[in-house]
């Protein structure tokens, strides 16, 4: 019998990478990836290596999660996150935060914490309190620039307003940046989180995939999943748990990614998405219709972390 394996396996968010910014969000998945391993190595949980990854990155500014997260339509933030344990299919969720700075650890509060699977807002926020999580101002003058920008394209009508999110993305190549991670720690759990600001300029109160269990995110006994672009339509192909039933139907997990990707192409023409799977076994997949879906991943053979833009990397 071989010896066990361990995995985890991030994303930046798909979409189209700042021109300028392409080092910085490289630098940040790899950074967020060895935190995350870090866990692993020392025989932490595949849950407690994804919470690990996703903070670090909920706290730079580069990524659209936590700290730098995008503004809504009104110039607020709201942002989602959530966690799922392969081990027990328990998950947390949490959508609608304006202030706390790691969401996907509120995710994970909701979770072990409440009866609950989803819980939103202020009474989140609430929660966030009791339990002492830390509070932030997610809102960075980068991103408030951003937003200005974009607000002033949109009341000149040279922005199409969603549903027509296709022509906004293409405008906003970078409006993506949402984070997550899926892992498989030392004993064959698998675990997966997700976090994000959601889309600029989305409609206050709008949800997108993040906070959506077997949507955005996913676990269970033998794969983890991660979702990232255009939320709306990873809910209309409840996208994470098809990916995860593929790998359960026998697909290994780069298969299970790329059919995920086709599924967009046929069932949601000209929409973006991105998708990063796992399985027990430590096989990996990636797979995006974006020009860009920012990467890192460390396996226990691996001395440093495996990075890039793209996937197949180029
Ligand atoms: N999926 C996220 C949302 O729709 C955005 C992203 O992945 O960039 O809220």
């Amino acid at each position: 019998m071989s010896a066990p394996n361990y995995i985890i396996l991030c994303h930046g968010g798909a979409g189209e990478v700042r021109s300028g910014k392409e080092k910085i969000v490289e630098e940040g998945v790899r950074e967020a990836v060895i935190k995350g391993f870090s866990k692993l190595k020392s025989n932490g949980s595949a849950l407690d290596a994804v919470e690990e990854c996703v903070k670090t990155m909920e706290d730079n500014p580069n990524f659209n999660a936590g700290t730098g997260s995008v503004l809504t339509m009104k110039g607020t933030i709201e942002m989602d996150a959530s966690i799922s344990d392969g081990r027990t299919l328990n998950s947390g969720a949490v959508a609608m935060i304006s202030n706390i700075r790691h969401p996907v650890s509120l995710a994970r509060m909701v979770m072990e914490k409440t009866d609950h699977v989803l819980v939103v807002g202020e009474s989140a926020e609430k929660i966030a309190g009791i339990f002492g999580l830390e509070t932030c101002d997610p809102k960075t003058p980068e991103r408030v620039e951003m937003w200005r920008q974009a607000k002033k394209r949109f009341e000149k009508g040279e922005l199409n307003y969603l549903p027509k999110t296709m022509s906004l993305i293409k405008l906003f190549p970078d409006l993506t940046e949402t984070v997550g991670a899926v892992a498989v720690d030392i004993n064959g759990d698998c675990a997966a989180a997700t976090s994000t600001g959601g889309l600029m300029l989305k409609l206050p109160g709008r949800l997108g995939d993040t906070p959506i269990i077997g949507a955005g995110n996913y676990a269970d006994g033998k794969s983890a999943v991660s979702c990232t672009g255009i939320g709306e339509v990873a809910i209309r192909l409840c996208l994470a748990k098809t990916a995860c039933e593929y790998i359960e139907a026998g697909q290994p997990a780069h298969e299970s990614a790329n059919h995920c990707i086709d599924l967009v192409k046929t069932k949601q023409r000209g929409l973006h998405m991105g998708v990063v799977t796992v399985d027990k076994n430590c096989n990996y997949g990636l797979a995006h219709n974006t020009k860009n879906l920012v990467w890192a991943l460390q396996t226990k053979e691996m001395s440093a972390p495996m990075s890039g833009m793209k996937y197949p990397p180029k």
